[in-house]
């Protein structure tokens, strides 16, 4: 994986390949992973992700013409170019570009002019890995035209602009958390975000623990199906419970209404009212730097993504069996292990006393589908996006 001083060569080496000559300006929007509260955002809910090392940098340069040109490193040198004044559609020979293409179209949208630009894109975050690849790009790119076209758009503004980019373009209907925390991550710090008032409060990570990211090198297929699906199903569910959100109902009000929805509908309401109640709870675990519940909680977590929400899959649960027995054994039961993300593959993450990190990386006997030693990433909690 490209260091941060070798991804940011990376990205003003294919500009000047692409359009020669220096950038004047480079965005950077960093990867995240959610801690715990799992397909509650777009239920109103509670998450608790950070903000990591790994990032996606936009270089920039404004063009005197009605272009926008972008080409991505990750795509070799790929290019893609729309009109600025011209309705933007879909680029189904480059779909990574889309990214690009519905963040000027969100921000047009909604009033701002876009002038003329050749973009550069440059990644090291594993993509479609429940990394937030995809909303690391959008808002980078949101944050280098915001700066080029002196529009001073908040990180807020920048993140729902992403989220409209996501789902309004490139049709994954998803909700605010990665977009948010990558627009607003805080060094040391996981963010407790409400997802109806898009509050954030920063909960400061003991210095003790570590974040590990273990790639389970299962390679999701057709989220976006999968995803929609357990959105539909949510909206369902919420209706048939008479409230706006699922954040509203609670577990006597589901079983009261339990003869209304179908088992489905009630597994999928229950574990994300369960789970909005253990992101509260593990923010306060965090914030006492007590290992030992938040362990209780991620597995809590994991248990009802499996059994309720239906969107772990076998070599991930055997994964997060491992660690969480290496947690047990080794640590005594601080720390814990979830599958993180939107799911049907992708990336696990623990949380352990920063002493035991390499021991237990270092133990681990999982095999991806391909034989392969897992990708770890030992992780921190890093800043939200900014210019470089
Ligand atoms: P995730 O967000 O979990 O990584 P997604 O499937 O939502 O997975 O988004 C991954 C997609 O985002 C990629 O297939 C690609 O289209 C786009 N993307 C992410 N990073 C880059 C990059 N560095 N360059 C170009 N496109 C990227
Ligand atoms: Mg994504």
């Amino acid at each position: 994986m490209a260091s941060p001083t070798a991804l940011h060569d990376t990205v003003l080496a294919t500009f000047a390949s692409a359009f020669g000559g220096a950038p004047t300006l480079v965005a950077r929007a960093p990867g995240r992973v959610n801690l715990i509260g799992e397909h509650t955002d777009y239920n109103d809910g509670f998450v608790l992700p950070a903000a990591i090392g790994v990032a996606t940098l936009v270089a920039a340069r404004p063009r005197a013409d009605r272009w926008i040109h972008v080409t991505a490193a990750d795509f070799s040198g790929a290019t893609s170019s729309f009109a600025r004044d011209e309705p933007i559609a879909p680029d189904a020979a480059q779909p990574w570009a889309d990214y690009v293409r519905g963040m000027v179209s969100a921000m047009r949208a909604v009033g701002h002019a876009i002038a003329g630009v050749d973009l550069a894109v440059a990644g090291n975050i594993p993509q479609g890995s429940g990394l937030s690849s995809s909303a690391s790009l959008a808002v980078a790119v949101g944050t280098a035209l915001s700066a080029l076209n002196g529009l001073d758009l908040s990180p807020t503004a920048i993140a729902l602009l992403a989220q409209s980019c996501e789902c309004d373009f490139v049709g994954t209907r998803c909700g605010i958390m990665d977009q948010l925390v990558s627009a607003r991550g805080r060094s040391g710090h996981a963010l407790l975000i409400d997802c109806r008032s898009l509050a954030c409060q920063p909960v400061p990570i003991p210095e003790d623990m570590a974040i590990l990211i273990v790639h389970s090198g299962v390679v999701r297929g057709l989220v976006e199906g999968h995803y929609n699906e357990r959105r539909a199903s949510c909206e369902a569910a919420a209706a048939k419970l008479g409230v706006a959100a699922l954040r509203d109902a609670d577990l006597p009000l589901l079983e009261d209404a339990r003869g209304h929805l179908s088992t489905v509908e009630h597994a999928r309401a229950r574990h994300v009212i369960t789970e909005n109640a253990r992101t509260l709870q593990a923010a306060e675990a965090l914030r006492a730097g007590d290992l030992v519940s938040l362990g209780e909680l991620f597995a809590a977590s994991h248990a009802s993504m499996r059994d309720d929400f239906a969107i772990t899959l076998p070599p991930i649960d055997a994964l997060v069996a491992e660690l969480q027995a290496l947690i047990g054994g080794s640590c005594d039961g601080r720390g814990g292990a979830r599958m993180t993300g939107g799911g049907f593959g992708g990336a696990v993450v623990a949380v352990v006393p920063k002493d035991y990190a390499a021991a237990i990386t270092h133990a681990l006997t999982y095999r991806t589908p391909a034989g392969a030693a897992p990708l770890v990433m030992v992780e921190q909690a890093g800043p939200g996006a900014g210019l470089v």
